[in-house]
């Protein structure tokens, strides 16, 4: 999810300070950066190979790198999280319909919607907020040909039950693994689940590359399909077997991303003791429903967001309004629905999901990045205990 699309704030003021007697504003991210230094140096030879793109060396270095930190051998890099989505579609040849979840950031549906394919919406569980496996199988018809899941606040869907009924239908599963990185299940990438798995690299997820993106799958067929898609479909100066689009990475968005990837469990560690001192501060309060714990012995979470969920949806309006006066950026992910948007009115019915659309209009995500200190998750949660 991107802080980009605030409905009434300019683009990248994650960053900006207020200048007079208030205090510095506290956004719902802010962007990692290594070391000065350290990206300069990885940057540096760039001014002698005068390769700034095309699959360079960064470029290779990185993809190396992380289908190692993935456990993957199959892994094509993007310029970002969207064209990862909408090339996996278009590399699994994919028609007709596919179910998903209304409960997310803009660009999976718009990925299904632009690829030519129909999204067909499936509720999600109160739990957790990931697709509800019961609801799946009254969503297929003749024409379904994938499932897109999303793990939605890097809570892990049902991955077993969803497969289970794909294999019965034989029906493709693609993940909507955006915010996942870093998370392991059983000591296994929860991005290698699936048919595939996209990974968003943007400058406000828990790991990022500026803007970045990648696909995990597990053929070495449908990773050659995603490497011809991103480049044109080009094959050699004179095949071209696709009409690809560009969605190549550039080398000091690679550059950024082995930065960050010295970094991530780093990264991770202290998003644990915000997410820590959150539940400790918040967990008296009997109006709001806090994340899980997330301590389970074959989880490994990344604490990429702190949603909470109030009790109604006027309660969530003034809480938000509270904060924001405060200078605290909270915001209403995912609110509204995808099916709701007005892109999509007269398309879709938003009351085919009630779990979704209760839960959408009741949901505050709370600041949360490594450089939050204790005292400002304090105050945060001193006005939510008012
Ligand atoms: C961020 C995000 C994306 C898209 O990623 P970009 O890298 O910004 O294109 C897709 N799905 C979800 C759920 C996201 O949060």
């Amino acid at each position: 999810m991107d802080t980009n699309m605030n409905r009434d704030t300019p683009i990248a003021t994650y960053s900006e300070k207020n200048d007079g007697n208030e205090r510095e504003s506290i956004y719902v991210t802010r962007p990692f950066l290594p070391p000065i230094e350290e990206y300069m140096q990885e940057i540096a030879p760039l001014w002698d190979s005068h390769m700034l793109t095309n699959c360079g060396v960064l470029h290779q270095k990185f993809e190396s790198q992380l289908k190692k930190y993935l456990h993957t051998a199959h892994l094509a890099l993007m310029t970002n999280g969207h064209l990862a989505l909408e090339l996996i579609l278009q590399a699994l040849l994919l028609s007709g319909e596919v179910i998903t979840t209304p409960f997310t950031f803009a660009s999976t549906t718009h990925a299904i919607v632009r690829s030519g394919l129909k999204p067909v919406f499936c509720d999600i569980r109160e739990r957790d907020f990931t697709m509800d496996p019961t609801c799946i199988e009254a969503c297929i018809t003749e024409k379904t040909t994938a499932i897109l899941p999303v793990h939605v606040y890097g809570n892990v869907c049902d991955i077993e039950a969803i497969q289970a009924i794909a294999d019965k239908h034989k029906l493709k599963v693609i993940y909507d693994a955006a915010h996942t990185f870093g998370e392991t299940l059983n000591g296994r990438s929860v991005a290698g689940y699936g048919d595939a798995s996209i990974l968003s690299f943007h400058a406000t997820k828990v790991f990022h590359s500026i803007e970045g993106g990648a696909v995990v799958c597990h053929s070495q067929e449908v990773e050659q399909a995603l490497l011809r898609l991103r480049n044109f479909g080009i094959c050699s100066e004179e095949h071209v077997e696709v009409a690809g689009t560009n969605a190549k990475m550039d080398e000091f968005r690679a550059a950024m991303g082995l930065c960050s990837l010295r970094h991530v469990e780093e990264e991770i560690k202290k998003r644990k003791e915000i997410f820590e001192c959150y539940l400790e501060h918040l967990k008296g309060v009997a109006e709001i429903t806090l994340p899980g714990d997330k301590t389970e012995d074959d989880f490994r979470p990344n604490y990429a967001y702190f949603p909470i969920i109030m009790k109604d949806e006027t309660s969530c309006e003034s809480l938000y309004d509270l904060l924001r006066q405060n200078g605290i950026r909270a915001r209403r992910y995912f609110y509204p629905l995808t099916s709701r948007f007005e892109c999509y009115r007269n398309t879709f019915s938003a009351g085919q999901t009630p779990v979704a659309d209760r839960i959408s209009r009741r949901v505050l995500t709370l600041p949360i990045y490594a450089g939050l200190t204790v005292l400002q998750v304090e105050r945060i949660c001193s006005f939510i205990n008012r």
